[in-house]
């Protein structure tokens, strides 16, 4: 996707390494289709990993100064990255200084944007923390659950979130309590422009030496999981449910399951999921994503809205 402005990328890429500690991580056209779990597209104009706050308020700072638009990615499990590639500045919180999980006496957990749910999961579980196991089988981390409001087997991301903060583009923290957030299905408004950095998460209860239970609801959720979705590259739901209904059974009942563009197909385990057979291009996803959903409007009358993020581009421009 292109800004359509001239960014002179190696100046901005010197002046950023500059400023940045040795810790930190600074690449120019980074592929991303491998930090994606669909594992289609094109590179990152510069990839920035910063290895601490203060190294994350000067990339921010920078940029913004530059004009350029900076993206966050987490784990890359809810992104179609397009063939050209972002014109952006790409920061990922890959650094381990953002997986913390420290938990409190009181049984609240302060996690960082970077951990991974699995991870959580798993911490989780050992503490005897109970109320999270949901969150096991989801691809991402903490700052793109968050971003999302991923949510799974009824439960919501923010369900168990008591406060988040943030850092704003021009390096500003703040703290939000969640009463203050405008949060909604796989959707959280101020995580559009803020960067999550870390959240204080509250367990449904605390159980001692309960980490047998709480492995055996998260053994379930995965058998689940296993059951009903493919093994195959992808990058989840491609659609939201629309209320009331659930796009897979709207794409099954549309004949969509098993159609193919490219190396891109509707998945015949789970129609909402578009899997990558080999070799797709994200022309081929956004193609067959066009046809389920003039399809699914043809049979049912039903628009199906995209779930999975077009990578710093507009879905609305495709479609
Ligand atoms: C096999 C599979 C199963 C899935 N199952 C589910 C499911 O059950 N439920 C569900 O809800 N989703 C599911 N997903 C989708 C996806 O895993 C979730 O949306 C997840 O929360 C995305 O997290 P991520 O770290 O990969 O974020 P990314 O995909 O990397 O990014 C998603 C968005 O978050 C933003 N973001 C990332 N980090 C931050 C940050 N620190 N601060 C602010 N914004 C940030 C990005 O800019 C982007 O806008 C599934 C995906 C796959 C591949």
């Amino acid at each position: 996707m292109s800004t359509g402005l001239h960014i002179d990328w190696e100046s901005l890429a010197a002046s950023l390494r500059a400023a940045l500690s040795v810790e930190s991580g600074l690449r120019r056209e980074e592929p991303l289709a491998t930090r994606t779990t669909l594992r289609v597209g094109g590179a990152a104009r510069i990839l920035a990993e910063p290895a601490s706050e203060a190294d994350l308020a000067s990339v921010l700072q920078r940029t913004t100064a530059a004009g350029v638009p900076v993206i966050m990615l987490g784990r890359g499990s809810n992104l179609l990255v397009p063939d050209s590639g972002v014109d952006a500045v790409v920061i990922s919180l890959g650094h381990p200084a953002w997986q913390r999980f420290v938990p409190e006496a009181d049984g609240r957990v302060r996690v960082g944007a970077g951990l991974r749910l699995k991870n959580l999961c798993g911490l989780a579980s050992k503490a005897g923390l109970v109320g999270f196991e949901f969150l096991e089988g989801i691809p991402g981390n903490v700052g793109g659950a968050l971003r999302m409001n991923a949510g799974a087997m009824g439960g919501w991301m923010f369900d168990v979130v008591e406060e988040v903060r943030v850092m704003s583009r021009d390096g500003a923290v703040r703290t939000y309590r969640k009463a203050e957030m405008k949060v909604d299905y796989r959707h959280c408004a101020e995580l559009e422009t803020a960067i999550a950095l870390e959240a204080v998460l509250r367990p449904a209860r605390v159980a001692p030496g309960g980490d047998e239970a709480i492995r055996r609801q998260i053994d379930a959720y995965r058998d689940k999981r296993h059951q009903s979705q493919p093994r195959e590259p992808s990058a989840g739901c491609m659609f939201k449910n629309p209320p009331g209904d659930s796009a897979g059974r709207l794409i099954d009942a549309a004949g969509l399951k098993g159609e193919r563009v490219g190396g891109a197909e509707v998945s015949t385990v789970h129609a909402n999921f578009i899997i990558n057979r080999g070799g797709a291009t994200s022309a081929d996803v956004i193609a067959l994503v066009r046809r389920v959903r003039e399809r699914v409007q043809g049979v049912s009358g039903v628009t199906l809205e995209p779930e999975v993020l077009l990578y710093g581009g507009d879905w609305r421009k495709e479609l």
